[in-house]
């Protein structure tokens, strides 16, 4: 089979290798779509978790070519996988907090264990409905790809808690801020502001259910929220009820501290890709509470109900596909941010 090996920053190697087999309680899937995610890009740019030989890819969906002694799944079931591989000893795993297993990520699928950039990909310890889950008819190969990222958006919109009444700020609309967006209006969120330089990000949120799209490079983010919301305690900012950080940059990170509200929330969601500058009595003058959220731990099942119920659809986030054997221009196409949401690389685009 063929798959794309990560040896340094910015060089992937496309070859042939064995097909894996299958152990006692193991699957093998055959990819059929397979999600560029930000931390393969921040794998890709600067070898974030990633060892050189590895084969990145975690967010995929593909049909099952061997099965040996998985209870409920047989050859031919169309999956997607939580690529989480947790040790289950562990006092975060016996509390359930698989996300936070403290063996750390050394054998999740894409980070230890060989990723699904290939065609073929073994699933290391599958479980039905833990670590692998059936798509149903209305959820193709493409939506299945997406299930993992919007996971991640689902658990940051579950830490954010935003009632009817309240108003949310998204600080950027990439994959996980856009798929927030869908969240946060299927939890009947009152008011949905989003803030992204990119044009056809901010048209995709509106579509989604933002209520404003803000372009933060042409209006004060603070000042903009603050039409809506009226001013902040003392005049100054906005009063937002909660802040979902899914960009990642100091300046994000600023217009969501000033926009906030006096006891209100801030859910960081982002890898960050730079150092912020931080007075921590911001946080202690608002009493606000802020919370970190990593990746998902049972929000599988959820998101591919929300998916199959058409709420909305795959084409709302992806923006491009591309064969596996053009994975160079894949990842270059989601590095540029401002076009693209999500890319997908497909072993045979159809
Ligand atoms: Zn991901
Ligand atoms: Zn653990």
């Amino acid at each position: 089979m063929r798959r794309v090996q990560w040896w340094e920053p910015e060089r992937l190697e496309l070859n042939q290798t064995d097909d894996p087999v299958a152990g006692d309680g193991q699957l093998v899937v055959d990819v059929a779509a397979c999600g560029i995610c930000g931390s393969d890009l921040h794998s890709y740019t600067r070898g974030f978790a990633a060892s050189p030989g590895q084969v990145l890819g975690h967010e995929f969906s593909g049909r099952v070519s061997e099965a040996n002694g998985v209870d409920g799944v047989a050859v031919g079931d169309r999956v997607t996988v939580r690529p989480l591989t947790p040790c289950r000893e562990c006092p975060r795993c016996l509390e359930g907090e698989v996300q936070l297993c403290e063996a750390g990520h050394a054998q999740n699928i894409g980070y230890g264990s060989p990723g699904a950039f290939a065609d073929r990909v073994l699933v290391p310890r599958a479980t039905l409905g833990e670590t692998v889950f059936v798509l149903p008819d209305g959820v193709d190969d493409r939506a299945g790809a997406l299930v993992e990222p919007l996971a991640v958006s689902l658990r940051a919109v579950r830490h954010a808690a935003v009632g009817a009444d309240e108003t949310v700020l998204v600080l950027g609309a990439g994959m996980i801020g856009l798929g927030a967006v869908a969240m946060l209006r299927l939890e009947g969120a009152g008011r949905i502001i989003v803030s992204d330089p990119s044009p056809l990000r901010r048209e995709r949120a509106i579509e989604l259910g933002a209520d404003l799209a803000i372009d933060p490079a042409e209006q004060d983010v603070a000042t903009a929220v603050r039409e809506v919301t009226g001013p902040g305690a003392f005049g100054l900012g906005a009063r937002a009820d909660a802040v979902i950080d899914c960009a990642g940059v100091p300046e994000a990170f600023h217009d969501g501290l000033k926009s906030v509200r006096h006891g209100g929330r801030m859910v960081l969601a982002a890898m960050y890709s730079r150092k912020v500058e931080l007075r921590p009595d911001r946080i202690v003058e608002k009493e606000l509470r802020v919370v970190g959220s990593m990746g998902y731990r049972d929000e599988f099942p959820t998101v591919i109900e929300r998916l199959a119920s058409g709420a909305f659809t795959a084409d709302q986030f992806i923006t491009h596909e591309f064969d596996l054997a053009r994975i160079d221009e894949a990842f270059r196409v989601q590095l540029g941010k401002s076009d693209a949401v999500k890319v997908i690389v497909r072993p045979e685009v159809a």
